[in-house]
């Protein structure tokens, strides 16, 4: 099934797609049907039913919603995984990694489809990366590889949206903040419950610049597998329902052409994923606000 979180006036509410492309927002105050997308991939086995039910008998929405939030709103953890596709890592002049490249971004650069991705003005080399992103539902610690499909409660669309001035010359070399600036994990709009994408995943995953391919692959070509990821992230860490892991970008990225392509105010920026949607940001320059 696939299910987003839009704003409403009452607050975030979670929607549905039906078969015939409508949405279809989904009650709150029922028992059966837990109020956040979170919660309900947590325990997807015991509310599927009753939300299958809604999806075909409610009143589904006049119009397409307005306002998307990041599926998850308020994730515990965003992990990230580097150089997850061969021809991606040969095209930055990074070894073959032999075990996952780890990195994480702040819970503050999330943001929703069709919200705009802000330049800063202390970068001018923001880059783009279309990126398959998990979604945990049942959480867990040393999650054997065999078992982890257990514990994914989606897939989704994700932007893993990265300064290369920052990530790469300053901070000595630590990622963290070149790829967390504010707006830069934009998420959506929808998650694609995991009972409709079960391994092999064989998805086509796309990024398109203004209309125009930049990225393209499949994520047959991840050298990690989604299963390796949780178990390898799972040895350190507790993984919680509503965590997400960004599983890694495809070659094309802006700072590995000739010359280099950065984003640049006005661009529209679009990650699509077979079978689970498209994620449209516009790009729009970022200006410096006050505190608080
Ligand atoms: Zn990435």
């Amino acid at each position: 099934m696939h299910l987003a979180t839009i704003s409403t006036p009452a607050g975030p509410t979670v929607i549905a797609k039906r078969s015939d492309g409508r949405f279809v927002p989904l009650p709150t105050g029922q028992d059966s049907i837990p109020a956040t997308l979170q919660a309900i991939l947590e325990t997807w086995d015991t509310c599927r039913q009753a939300i299958e039910t809604v999806v075909e008998t409610a009143q589904p929405l006049d119009e397409p919603p307005q306002q998307w939030c990041p599926p998850i709103p308020t994730p515990e953890k965003i992990l990230c995984i580097g150089l997850n596709y061969a021809d991606h890592a040969r095209e930055t002049g990074a070894a073959l990694p032999t075990e996952p490249v780890v990195f994480s971004k702040l819970a503050p650069a999330l943001t929703g489809h069709e919200q705009p991705i802000e330049l800063p003005e202390v970068s001018d080399q923001v880059d783009y990366e279309a990126e398959l992103v998990v979604v945990i539902g049942r959480g867990g610690r040393h999650i054997p590889p065999d078992q982890a499909w257990e514990h994914v409660g989606g897939l989704t669309c994700g932007h893993d949206v990265s300064a290369r001035d920052w990530q790469k010359l300053k901070s000595g070399g630590q990622w963290l903040l070149g790829k967390s600036f504010d707006t830069f994990a934009p998420v959506g709009p929808f998650v694609v419950t995991a009972d409709e994408c079960c391994p092999p995943l064989e998805l086509d995953i796309a990024l398109r610049l203004n209309g125009q391919v930049m990225q393209q692959s499949n994520t047959r070509n991840l050298i990690f597998s989604v299963a390796d990821l949780i178990a390898h992230l799972s040895q350190v860490t507790t993984l919680h329902s509503g965590d997400l892991i960004f599983t890694g970008t495809p070659p094309g990225v802006g700072c590995a052409r000739v010359p280099p392509r950065f984003l640049q105010p006005g661009d529209v920026a679009e990650v699509e994923i077979e079978g689970i949607g498209v994620l449209r940001n516009p790009v729009v320059q970022g200006t410096r606000r006050g505190v608080g």
